[in-house]
Order: C-alpha cells, then sequence, then structure tokens
C-alpha cells in the first residue's frame, strides 16, 4: 500500500510545533506531491520574480509523522522514485548567489523538459537529473525556515539526494516530523545562482526507523558511495564536520586507528560541494564503498 501528501500539505518551517498531516508506520511507503521553491508561482517569463511571495518560499510537504520514531534514532529514507512536471523554472535575482552584486535586472526563465532533457534554449539540451532539495525533520531548535540546512537536513540542495539513494536523518523529535520539497530536473554542484531547474512533482520513499545506528548530522548512500552531509556558514568548517564525522564512522566501521582511517579518507575520500549560496553552507565527504567491501559487511 502506498500513502499520500499532497503539496497543499506544507510547512514553510521545521519545527517539532508543526502538526504532522499524517500518521504512519515504520517501514512505509509514502508519496509526497511536492510544490517548485516558488510554489509553483511562475508559470511564465512574463511574470517573473515580482509573484514570488517570501513568506511562502520553499514550501515542503508534510510532516510525516513516522511512528515509533525516538530522539536518538535514525530515519532511513530511501528515495524510490523522483518524478517532475513537463517544465521548471530558474531564476537570476539581484544580490543572490555568487555572480549576484553583478546582476543587473531580475529575470526568470521557464524551461521545458522533453524526451529526458531540460530544454535550456534552442541550441543547449541537458540532460535531466531529478533531485531533492529539501527533505529533513523537525529539528532540536524551536523552528528553522525550510531554506535553510542544518543537521535535521533541510535544504541541503545535495545533487546526490536523487532515486535510488538512501538518506539518514537524525531524528530529534517523537515521529521525526519528515517534510520533503524543492525538487529539481538538474542542478549543477554549488547551486551558484540560488537555483536549480526548480519543477514541481512527486517524490515516493520507504521510510523506517532505525534504533541502533547513532549519527549527529545527515548521511546518504547510494551505489557507489556512502556520505556525511555537514552545514555551516563557513565554507571549511561544514568540510570539517562532514571529515570528523566520516572519519569517526569509518574508525568503528573498519576498527581502524586514528591515524590509520585518516590515512584512508585522505587517500580515498572526496570532499565535494553540494551548495554554497544559502546563509549556511552544505558539502558532503564521499567515501566510495568499495572501501567497506574489504571490511566486514560493505
Ligand atoms: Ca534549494
Ligand atoms: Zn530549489
Amino acid at each position: 500500500m502506498e500513502y499520500r501528501i499532497e503539496k497543499e500539505k506544507c510547512i514553510y518551517n521545521m519545527s517539532a510545533n508543526n502538526k504532522p498531516v499524517l500518521m504512519v508506520p515504520s517501514g512505509s511507503t509514502v508519496r509526497f506531491e511536492t510544490y517548485d521553491c516558488f510554489e509553483d508561482r511562475i508559470q511564465d517569463a512574463g511574470k517573473g520574480i515580482e509573484n514570488i511571495d517570501w513568506e511562502h518560499i520553499n514550501p515542503a510537504t508534510g510532516p510525516l509523522y513516522v511512528e515509533g520514531a525516538r530522539p536518538g534514532d535514525v530515519l532511513k529514507v530511501e528515495i524510490l522514485d523522483i518524478s517532475i512536471n513537463d517544465h521548471g523554472v530558474m531564476a537570476a535575482i539581484p544580490g543572490s548567489g555568487l555572480l549576484g552584486e553583478r546582476i543587473e535586472k531580475a529575470e526568470v526563465k521557464i524551461i521545458q523538459i522533453r524526451d529526458g532533457q531540460a530544454v535550456f534554449n534552442n541550441s543547449i539540451k541537458l540532460p535531466i537529473s531529478p533531485m531533492i532539495g529539501v527533505i529533513g525533520v523537525a529539528p532540536q531548535e524551536d523552528s528553522i525556515p525550510c531554506g535553510s540546512p542544518g543537521p535535521h537536513g533541510g535544504n541541503m540542495d545535495n545533487t546526490k539526494i536523487n532515486k535510488g539513494s538512501i538518506l539518514y536523518l537524525p531524528v530529534f523529535v517523537e515521529g521525526s516530523l519528515l517534510a520533503i520539497g524543492d525538487l529539481h530536473a538538474c542542478m549543477g554542484d554549488g547551486e551558484i545562482m540560488v537555483t536549480g531547474v526548480e519543477i514541481s512533482g512527486s517524490v515516493k520513499a520507504r521510510i523506517e526507523v532505525i534504533k541502533d545506528m547513532n549519527i549527529k548530522n545527515p548521511m546518504l548512500e547510494d551505489e557507489e558511495n556512502i556520505y556525511t552531509i555537514a552545514s555551516d556558514s563557513n565554507l571549511f568548517a561544514a568540510v570539517k564536520k562532514a571529515t570528523e564525522d566520516m572519519h569517526e564512522f569509518i574508525m568503528k566501521r573498519l576498527r581502524l586507528s586514528f591515524n590509520e582511517a585518516g590515512m584512508l579518507l585522505s587517500a580515498a575520500g572526496n570532499v565535494q560541494i553540494c551548495q554554497v549560496v544559502d546563509p549556511m553552507m552544505t558539502v558532503r565527504f564521499a567515501l566510495p564503498k568499495i572501501v567497506l567491501r574489504d571490511g566486514s559487511n560493505g
């Protein structure tokens, strides 16, 4: 059986105070319908930025209460499928992103999705690679806007959170209160202009509570890699946090000394950028799974 949450049931802040819109047992499959990050308000390039309601930005569908989830547990979210609409939107916003101070006028661009490609213009077509920008649980703090990332997940804008990947989120409140939004048809690492190809759609996920895993920040796995994910207002501090989390994980998992685990990460691990345009920047530390296969049960 598949549960479903309509996109009108959405939140703008992740918080323990949000009322759950659905309760499900651990192990359930749920489809989250999602708005784009502008709440689907920009449908043609003529009606642009002025249509954005900045109070209702980055809506996330939910929150979902997962029975049995308690603070200290981990929520395992398997991304079974991501489907996207037939068009997305991008924006150039003065003052925003790495080129912001040189953007003279606001502009939006509607991007059609055709035959598995995002039609950027008549000559440039990009292969789509649907991913989730915002996915998180209620944080330890009172309330965090859906546009911000943190230990609870949130706006990580991580291109690796896509179909087939498995996300692990620390649980801070009973039921976890999972919410998902901000899909991108494709996005470059860094998201330098603050928008990927922003698009509405839906995410089908299998959600399970795990009791015997201990993490402080989100972790992810896909076919090739395991990842630690960390966010900070200082990019270097984010890199250090993600590295320390992976180091700790690998010391335990492979029973390596401090130095040996460090050398292994230095030889085989990759520091990668998720996004550098939100108040908190997000990075991931990727470690190829082949390293784990020599261990006990990789
Ligand atoms: Ca985002
Ligand atoms: Zn987005």
